[in-house]
């Protein structure tokens, strides 16, 4: 008996000025049974409603870690209730039309977003095999043509892998077939290529060990005709560090699709003064095709355009301000830079050593009050996951530290800080169009992508990055003069950590640094909960996996550079105008351009309608 039923919602998909509106299907799990009436006239209340609660908690919740996996049994139920629904329904419309599954693969694309729907190709295998009938090497064709697969990180701890034991309890058909499609794949690798049994442990879908666990990344490169990255450094890195086996058995089925960013969404929607003085210096040709955003170029040498483009960012930043004033009761110098790292809170992405930044800062304010400071206010905001200790002690580090140097009176108004709540969608809409300068700064190799650097820039705010994700295509195009780059490189980085890197080396060698990380260990911020920050102390002195020290001077240098150059209005707004100017490759039509055309070998159509 089935405890639950799908339900389906449709949202209609309109796009802007189309002739066409597209569906999203979205699903419900619903239970068969409102009550049990039985348990209820007993007295057992609780009980009555435990089933339905049971059934409907599948679709409840969107788990919120990010980049980081937990072995839930639900989640595993989960990821198999969205896949099936969906795959039921592509068959059953499929079939409509097609008495045979001879065109099922030229028909259909499925874009595998993560490996959290990779459950769909041994369902997938079992549809066609157990109730189609198709033979083994017909299904596998038709569902490695069907399917391609999306990476979106290289940290280890977000590569999921399911225990044997748990998919065998769930889905034991699924977990048959999977043993069978890593049989064959490494039969066939064994054949054709010289490889050692080490080669084969690595390439296998199976992980050995004390519990087996089912690598759901190798079950989708087995299983799709293309594995993608989406950045090309990104993609470089799963090439020749992630699955560099793989790349070297099928290197065709490699691509890059650098990610993108709506322009509807985050510059016309979000920031409609700029986009209306662009409307009147160019047109409106842009949104729909932003590749002619490059003709704002032309009035880098306007005078009353760039004084227009910054009265338009003062305004932006008034009404983030009038925001902080109403959810913080904090108030911010318009005049100051406005310094923005907006992102979930991950050790990677060194929210951190913006802070150590903060800090020196605040150190060089203490040691001369009247100092001729750039004036900055430093904004946080971003979600970290439940039980990521570091991650949120690190949001509780900025909030001692805002706490501190907000009512210092020898401070002024020449650095704010403050840590606004509630990261979202909507929220971010409020603050990119607000920035003065784009907090990119993780460690080089890390970031597969990043779309909030894209967001920025799109707004006109300057970027300071490491040489990660996307901000490495984003100078090839903004050019190296309008972009702050600084730290090391990927390679760099690699090297650093295989030679013995010793974090207390620079701790010890460069008095601000020092100065910083002992003003922290000693309480400076945490008066009254000493010892609060010691595990960030401890994870920095002894380890410091992400090279917060090994970047600090490369960083704080960088950080001097901006300043001076926000000091020169006029050459910080053509900077501003020019970053806007080349941002067309990273609008997501040009994301899904390439989809269509590397992957999905689809063409537009035009849709005429009377
Ligand atoms: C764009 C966006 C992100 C991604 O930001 P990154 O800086 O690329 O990590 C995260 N959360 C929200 C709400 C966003 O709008």
């Amino acid at each position: 008996m089935a405890k639950w039923k799908w339900h389906a919602y449709d949202v209609p998909i309109p796009g802007y000025d189309t002739n066409t509106v597209n569906n999203l299907r979205l699903w419900q799990a619903r239970a068969t049974q409102e009550f049990n009436f039985k348990d209820f006239n007993s007295g057992n209340y609780l009980a009555a409603v435990e089933n339905k609660n049971m059934s409907e908690n599948i679709s409840k919740v969107l788990y919120p870690n990010d980049t980081y996996i937990e072995g839930k049994y639900l989640r595993l139920k989960q990821q198999y209730f969205f896949v099936s629904a969906s795959l039921q329904d592509i068959i059953r419309k499929y079939k409509i039309t097609h008495p045979t599954f001879d065109q099922f693969a030229e028909k259909t694309a499925i874009q595998l977003n993560d490996t959290h729907p990779v459950i769909a190709i041994p369902e997938l295998m079992r549809i066609l095999l157990d109730q189609e009938h198709l033979t083994w090497d017909a299904a596998w064709s038709i569902t490695t043509k069907t399917f391609s697969y999306t990476n979106h990180t290289v940290v280890p701890e977000a590569l999921e892998e399911w225990p044997v034991r748990l998919l065998t309890q769930l889905l034991p058909r699924h977990m048959q077939i999977i043993f069978e499609i890593n049989q064959r794949f490494l039969d066939n690798v064994r054949l054709k290529y010289n490889v050692t049994e080490d080669v084969i442990g690595n390439l296998s879908i199976i992980k050995e060990g004390p519990e087996q666990r089912v690598r759901m990344a190798n079950l989708a490169i087995v299983g799709s005709h293309a594995i993608n990255g989406v950045a090309a450094l990104h993609t470089e890195i799963l090439k020749t560090l992630i699955f560099p086996h793989f790349y070297s058995i099928f290197p065709e089925k490699f691509f890059n699709v650098t990610n993108g960013i709506t322009q509807r969404r985050w510059l016309r929607a979000a920031n409609p003064k700029t986009s209306e003085q662009i409307n009147k210096a160019i047109g409106d040709g842009w949104i729909k095709d932003l590749t002619k955003i490059k003709k704002l170029e032309k009035f880098t040498g306007d005078a009353k355009f760039k004084e227009e483009w910054r009265a338009n960012k003062l305004a932006n930043k008034l009404a983030l301000i009038e925001y902080i004033k109403g959810e913080h009761n904090v108030a911010v110098n318009p005049e100051s830079i406005f310094d923005i790292q907006v992102k979930r809170f991950h050790e990677y992405k060194r929210q951190l050593l913006n802070v150590l930044h903060v800090i020196t800062l605040y150190h060089k304010i203490k040691d001369d009050p009247t100092i001729d400071m750039v004036p900055r206010t430093v904004l946080f905001a971003g979600k970290a996951a439940p039980a990521y200790l570091q991650a949120k002690l690190v949001i509780k580090l900025i909030n001692n530290v805002a706490h501190v140097i907000n009512n210092d009176p020898d401070v002024k108004d020449k650095l704010k800080l403050l840590f606004l709540k509630n990261y979202s969608v909507t929220l971010a809409e409020k603050i990119i169009p607000a920035a003065d300068l784009s907090e990119q700064i993780s460690t080089a190799g890390f970031e597969a992508s990043g779309t909030g650097n894209m967001k920025f820039a799109l707004n006109g705010a300057l970027t300071i990055g490491t040489m990660d994700g996307a901000n490495v295509e984003m100078r090839e195009e903004i050019g190296d003069d309008n972009i702050f780059i600084f730290g090391m490189l990927a390679d760099e980085v690699l090297k650093l950590k295989n030679s013995n890197y010793n974090p207390r080396e620079y701790y010890e060698s460069i008095p601000q640094l020092k100065r910083v990380i002992d003003s922290i260990a000693n309480n400076h911020f945490s008066r009254f909960e000493p010892g609060i920050f010691q595990i960030l102390i401890d994870g920095l002195m002894n380890v410091d996996y992400y090279c917060l020290f090994a970047d600090y001077l490369s960083y704080i240098e960088c950080q001097e550079k901006v300043a001076e150059t926000f000091r020169d209005k006029d050459a910080w707004t053509r900077k501003s105008i020019l970053n806007v100017a080349h941002v067309a490759k990273f609008s997501s039509d040009r994301s899904i351009q390439d989809y269509a055309q590397l992957i999905w070998k689809v063409k537009p159509i035009k849709i005429n309608i009377e």
